[in-house]
């Protein structure tokens, strides 16, 4: 949609990922007679879809990229430019673009997500997965591979040493455990033997969709700014299969260990690495790790977290930021500059936090934090007050790991307990793991993998805090109907 070079809406939200969608959708169907401008730098945006509330705080969605157009068509007062912000003027209120479009804000909100943290910039062999044209390029480079190095102990780094096939991976952690950031060695140890079986035959649908982009959009080279960030199932209908013809898994864990140097063919050959390095064989990069061990491979996967978008938005401006770089925000997602809202990837939650709750990036906070930023803007506007909303009451996350079900609440991994607790583990090798975490008797967080069916009556006794010190052990007893004990 054409605009003036100059405009003035009384909402701006950038970004058209989960978090900043949701706001725009929430701003414009709360004020339908005001103008809402939702500016992105990508050409589609993302949308949620089947939305469900699993129980209190579980929720589960789809997300499907679509072109802006449907959200305009569903809001007639929503529009939708397409530009990146390359400048902020928090006093004059004002965003500059790319295309030198000048807009006028009353009030901001910030989505502008995260970009992957890379092991280095701009060497052709380190990759990082971010959106779908990363995405899409990872597997171009996978299906001529014969050996990769993925680094990185994440969500996205537990997906990908599953889901590839065809390739050898060496899997640099620098934890002890696989899979640190969500769950315990317990729960890895559950789920290591997964890497060594069949999978299980996938669904040939793809509940992404990709949009093609035709015309102007194409042209101008737009489709190069920073895409939205995928969710969990960043991988569905894209094939990822490297070039041996071999099915069986080939996932080596090298633990404890980080990546020291990259070296190009050329610069190995000149160190004395190429000397002292076993089987070196021949190939494009090489990874020195901090273990002592060196690996040649076609390509290294960087996938240790996200950077916040902040750059455009910091210059002339003087934005708090926390110790990972996002942007402050406060329990109304307020920035510490004057009307400017921040929510998603991009933010850091500054607020003291409820003693269940975490934030970490993923998709339902994007989503939780999109709404309520929303919500915040316009009970501001109409000098109404708002409470923290009850999302942010305890952690709460489904997703699927190693195809397993996984939910994980609250304090699941004991964080910030120290030796304050005790846990309770109950194992089925292949079929369920389930782990308690208790502390004072009360039951602070819990991880359950595979179809536990636990997860409404945990979330109520950690919601509730009842004392469950008379129950022991008999917690977890799997001969006990838990559901039917607490009713
Ligand atoms: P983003 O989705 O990154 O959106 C940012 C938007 O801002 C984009 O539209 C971008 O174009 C726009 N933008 C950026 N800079 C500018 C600018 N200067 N001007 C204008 N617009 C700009 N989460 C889960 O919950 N479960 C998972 O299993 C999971 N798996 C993941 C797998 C991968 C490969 C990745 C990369 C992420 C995964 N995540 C997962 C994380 C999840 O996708 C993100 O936390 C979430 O999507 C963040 O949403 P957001 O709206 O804050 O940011």
């Amino acid at each position: 949609m054409a605009v003036n070079p100059e405009k003035t809406f009384k909402f701006v939200v950038v970004g058209g990922g989960i978090a900043g969608v949701t706001c725009a959708e929430q701003l414009a169907s709360q004020f339908p007679s005001t103008d809402v401008a939702l500016l992105t730098a990508a050409p589609l945006i993302k949308a949620v879809c089947n939305f469900k509330q699993v129980s209190k705080t579980l929720e589960e969605f789809d997300v499907e990229e679509r072109p802006s157009s449907v959200l305009e068509e569903k809001y007639p007062n929503l529009r939708v430019i397409q530009s990146a912000v390359k400048a902020l003027h928090a006093q004059q209120h004002t965003l500059q673009t790319v295309d030198g479009l000048e807009i006028h804000y009353e009030k901001l909100c910030i989505c502008s997500g995260g970009r992957p943290k890379l092991l280095t910039q701009d060497n052709p062999y380190v990759l990082g997965i971010r959106d779908t044209d990363s995405a899409q390029e990872f597997q171009k480079r996978l299906s001529k591979a014969k050996r990769i190095v993925v680094v990185g102990n994440g969500g996205i780094a537990l997906e990908l040493v599953y889901e590839v096939e065809g390739c050898e991976v060496i899997w640099v952690v620098k934890d002890k455990a696989i899979g640190n950031t969500f769950f315990d060695a317990g729960a890895a140890q559950f789920l290591i033997p997964s890497l060594d079986t069949d999978k299980p035959e996938r669904a040939a649908t793809c509940k992404r969709a990709r949009y093609t982009i035709e015309g102007p959009a194409a042209t101008q080279g737009l489709a190069v700014e920073p895409g939205s960030a995928l969710g969990p199932d960043w991988h569905e209908g894209i094939s990822l299969r490297g070039a041996e013809e071999v099915s069986v898994p080939l996932v080596s864990v090298e633990y404890q260990s980080e990546v020291k140097q990259i070296y190009t063919h050329q610069d190995f050959l000149l160190s004395p690495l190429a000397s002292q390095t076993a089987d070196t064989g021949s190939w494009p990069v090489y990874a020195q790790l901090t273990n002592g061990k060196t690996f040649g491979c076609d390509f290294i996967v960087s996938a240790t977290g996200v950077v916040p978008n902040t750059e455009p938005f910091l210059h002339g401006n003087s934005f708090a930021l926390a110790e990972d770089s996002g942007l402050k925000v406060d329990d109304h997602m307020m920035t510490t500059e004057p009307d400017i809202y921040a929510a998603g990837d991009v933010c850091t939650a500054g607020w003291e936090p409820s003693h269940l709750w975490q934030q970490m990036r993923l998709w339902t906070q994007a989503r939780q934090m999109g709404w309520y930023a929303g919500r915040c803007m316009a009970a501001d506007v109409l000098s109404e007050t708002i409470e923290l909303d009850f999302c942010f009451e305890l952690f709460s996350h489904i997703t699927k790991f190693f195809n397993y079900k996984v939910v994980l609440l609250g304090k699941f991994n004991g964080q910030g307990l120290g030796l304050n607790q005790e846990l309770l583990v109950r194992c089925t090798k292949g079929h369920e793991y389930v782990k308690v975490v208790l502390s004072g008797g009360r039951m602070l967080g819990a991880v359950l993998i595979g179809e536990t069916d636990l997860e409404e009556t945990f979330e109520n006794l950690i919601l509730n805090q009842m004392d469950l010190t008379p129950y022991g052990e008999e917690l977890l007893n799997p001969n006990i109907d838990i559901e039917d004990y607490f009713d």
